[in-house]
């Protein structure tokens, strides 16, 4: 119950687990086409150009900079945690001026402070975490995006732990790059960098005046292997991790049948009925109001007087493991729980019947099961 890597479904683990084709095979080719054409439909940008390639969420990130930034460019980052300050280091490296909007912890930046400082000079684009994984708070992308089309600037967000779980519809709300990794909502063990970008990105990388300063991200590398493998025809530049290609397409298929809209409102019924039972219980979230808290995950504040330690050890003898604090300045008084992805209910009351099982060792004060009771009334 980690937020990311999460547990993926079984028919996901064994197409990770099937025979290692080439890459050339026409079986990975019709895979691989796929589950680009699938992204399309999940990122809900029909128009959009998706990219699936071998690394990580930070190289999704990466190659949305690299590709767009010039030397030079200014940059804004909403930041509302860890993840922000990321985005600020990779921009850098490209020789962005990075301006930061700095969230206080638990809260957004107002739309307004959004607007003034686009107002104030020419971005080329601004950054968005759409949920920040440090802090469980949720970014709505839509108004932000929004604006940065009133201002001419190239909206990216960060969905890592947020596409396929929160609600995003990337073309109708005009955002530029939406960007994620395999392991968090997508159902995948991680290793893939996932991003679809929009026309209009396609159109100022490709006039841009100066080199991409990046050799394995630069779309001039991977743009014809992606229209290659859609056009269901063989094509190498690096080679592709076949067996993730297969698990991605799987995972894409299932949330495709599921439907995009039902599997976040799944997400979203689930998260609003765990927050319930955990402030039935007296805990706090870490985001200071519910509309922007995650549904994704959730980072919830241990109760005073509470071990941190003790409380997961005991978490995790009663077979559920949680993940603790990630942002630098709170990381001792906080714990995240991830429910992303192809969750059950019965996960999430196994989850609250170990909380309580690790409160009780500590004798915090509350009656037995009513956390558990809580989740089921507003399911
Ligand atoms: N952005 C967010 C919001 C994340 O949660 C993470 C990973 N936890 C990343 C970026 C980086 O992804 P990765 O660890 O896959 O490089």
């Amino acid at each position: 119950m980690i937020p990311g890597p999460i547990e993926v479904e079984p028919a996901v683990l064994r197409a990770m687990g099937e025979v290692t084709t080439s890459h050339v095979a026409p079986n990975f080719i019709e895979s691989f086409g796929n589950s680009l054409e699938l992204m399309r439909k999940i990122w809900l940008a029909p128009n959009g150009q998706p990219f699936i390639i071998a690394g990580s969420g930070t190289l999704a990130m990466d190659m949305a900079v690299c590709n767009l930034i010039e030397p030079n460019d200014n940059a804004l980052v909403i930041s509302t945690g860890y993840f922000g300050e990321r985005y600020k280091n990779i921009l850098e490296t490209y020789g962005a001026n990075v301006t930061v909007l700095q969230a206080d912890i638990g809260s957004t930046v107002s739309l307004e402070l959004i607007e003034k400082e686009l107002a104030s000079k020419s971005y080329k684009l601004v950054t968005i975490t759409h949920v920040d994984t440090s802090t469980g708070i949720l970014n709505n992308p839509k108004p932000i995006a929004k604006l940065a089309k009133k201002y001419k600037t190239l909206s990216i967000v960060d969905g890592v732990c947020a596409t396929a779980g929160e609600e995003t519809n990337q073309e109708n709300w005009e955002i530029d790059i939406v960007l994620t990794g395999s392991q968090k909502a997508i159902g995948v063990p991680p290793g893939l960098a996932l991003l679809v970008v929009s026309e209009n990105a396609m159109k100022i990388w490709k006039e841009r005046t100066t080199p991409v300063q990046n050799y394995y991200g630069s779309f001039t590398n991977w743009l014809p292997i992606m229209q290659a493998y859609e056009n269901r025809k063989p094509s190498y530049f690096g080679t592709p991790p076949v067996n993730l290609i297969k698990a991605l397409e799987v995972s894409l298929s299932i949330i495709n049948n599921e439907g995009i809209t039902n599997r976040v409102q799944s997400h979203i019924s689930y998260a609003c009925a765990f927050r319930k039972a955990i402030q039935k219980l007296g805990l706090h979230l870490v985001p200071k109001h519910d509309e922007i808290a995650a549904n994704t995950m959730s980072a919830i504040y241990y109760p005073e007087g509470i071990d941190p330690t003790s409380f997961r050890k005991d978490i995790a003898e009663y077979g559920v493991i949680l993940a603790g604090g990630l942002h630098p300045e709170i990381k001792n008084l906080y714990f995240r729980v991830g429910h992303m992805g192809s969750i059950t209910k019965s996960d999430l009351v196994a989850t609250l019947s170990a909380i309580e099982f690790a409160l009780k060792k500590q004798n915090y004060t509350f009656i037995s099961g009513e956390s558990v009771g809580a989740f089921l009334d507003n399911l």
